[in-house]
């Protein structure tokens, strides 16, 4: 592929003076996490990677400058639970957190002070905490990890159907108005969930954590309803997400790495 055009922000397109430059006006890193896993059978296994990677990109695009920079995003992720389903690449938690721990140190290394790790998939978040926590502890720089789409409650309110976790009504709307081309509508399924505690629902705001193998709970590894996913719907989403997240990032990067710790407001 030939291209001469220039991103000021991503990291791997750079030269070691430029990315040195760049350092002495910006602390803040956005690292995109994915997963390679099964999306039911409508949608491709790269959902969870494509999306993060593409939300870093829209976050840091539409940060004021100094803009924070993006890593290269980590495609595997911790998707044993989807296991059954053809497609599915997992790597173990051990595996991701201590990846992650020594991306994070030697981040530090070269000055970064703040670390925003963008999640695209649920099941990764316990993984990279550990990760975050362990490099805090280790490294005494600011670690976050920001879960977005299915975890993010704005989103749920633009939705109708309950429990949607996986594969279901947002993450088919956010990959029609990405994508279209990769959506197979035609194989989309409703597989809404009904658990037998409502403790166990994905949306209860004092739901537990819990963990289940997908084909025990969907045939078809959809949580959700698939079919009730629009572009529009999708549009919007994105439009809050990226909105969001672009709020959060500014504010972490404009406060200084003392003030983030201290800071009462
Ligand atoms: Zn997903």
């Amino acid at each position: 592929m030939k291209s001469d055009k220039k991103i000021g922000f991503l990291w791997e397109l750079m030269t070691w003076p430029e990315i040195e430059a760049c350092l002495k006006t910006v602390d803040t890193v956005i690292l995109p996490c994915g997963a390679i896993e099964q999306h039911g059978p409508h949608l491709p296994v790269d959902v969870d990677y494509y999306d993060a990677k593409y939300m870093a990109y829209k976050v840091a695009e539409a940060c004021e400058d100094p803009k924070p920079l993006v890593l290269p995003s980590i495609p595997f992720g911790v998707s044993y639970h989807h296991e059954d389903f053809k497609g599915t690449l997992s790597v173990t938690n051990d595996a991701l957190s201590k990846f992650v721990y020594d991306l994070g140190i030697s981040l530090a290394k070269n000055g970064i002070k703040k670390i925003i790790i963008l999640n695209g998939h649920g099941d990764n978040a316990p993984t990279l905490s550990y990760a975050a926590q362990m490099i805090n502890r280790d490294a005494k720089i600011f670690v976050c990890v920001d879960t977005g789409e299915t975890s993010d409650v704005d989103l749920q309110k633009l939705t109708d159907t309950p429990n949607d976790a996986h594969a279901g009504e947002i993450e088919t709307s956010t990959t029609l108005a990405l994508r279209p081309g990769m959506v197979q509508m035609d194989k989309a399924q409703d597989a809404t969930l009904k658990f037998g505690s409502n403790f166990l629902d994905f949306d209860n705001a004092r739901g537990v954590s819990w963990y289940v193998r997908t084909n025990k709970i969907s045939e078809s590894g959809i949580l959700g309803d698939a079919t009730k996913g629009t572009v529009e719907k999708g549009e919007k989403m994105w439009e809050i997400m990226i909105g969001n997240m672009v709020r959060f990032v500014e504010s972490i990067k404009n406060t200084p790495l003392d003030d983030l710790y201290q800071k009462r407001y």
